[in-house]
């Protein structure tokens, strides 16, 4: 008899964008980079969190962050994304989801993303429940072309695998 999987992978895709501005600290995947410019937002805007976040709510069919957590609600205020992070894995785990896997991509024409990802690899796995080898996340420059280029703002993607159970099982 062959075995019947009672949970098939399904993977989600986040993006995401936020415009640099002076006098807020730039905070990217739960570490805070010394630079010239932040990045603006509601909660800290930490822009690779938010795709990852909704790449792992996109996977199980939720709605994007700005719906489970609105920029209108003074309760994340200055939030950091971590703590959002944190909350999406509380939703998915209500859905009996469990996250396999995250691959990032931050694209920014400066700071230097390179030396800080360790840091950020360490955060995101201890926020996700996942070893480091499960955590993905590179950097690239834009080639100083579009508005990364310019320096205007960071741009991120993410893709999130989960193992859902299958819904034909019940
Ligand atoms: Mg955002």
């Amino acid at each position: 008899m062959s075995p019947v999987a009672s949970h098939i992978p399904l993977t989600g895709i986040g993006y995401d964008v936020h415009r640099f501005v002076v006098g807020r600290p730039l905070v990217l995947g739960g570490v805070t980079i010394p630079h010239t410019h932040g990045l603006d937002g509601h909660s800290d805007a930490d822009v690779l969190i938010h795709a990852i976040a909704d790449a792992i709510l996109g996977a199980i069919g939720e709605k994007d962050i700005g719906h489970h957590f609105p920029n209108t609600d003074p309760a994340y205020l200055g939030i950091s994304s971590v703590e959002l992070l944190k909350q999406v894995m509380v939703v998915l785990k209500a859905a009996g989801g469990r996250l396999v896997n995250i691959d990032s991509s931050l694209i920014a024409e400066a700071p230097k993303i390179g030396p800080h990802i360790d840091k950020m690899r360490e955060i995101l796995g201890s926020a996700l429940g996942l070893p480091l080898t499960r955590v993905g996340i590179k950097a690239t420059t834009n080639e100083r072309m579009g508005f990364v280029g310019r320096e205007e703002g960071i741009a991120a993607f993410a893709v999130a695998c989960v193992l859902m159970p299958d819904l034909q099982m019940f």
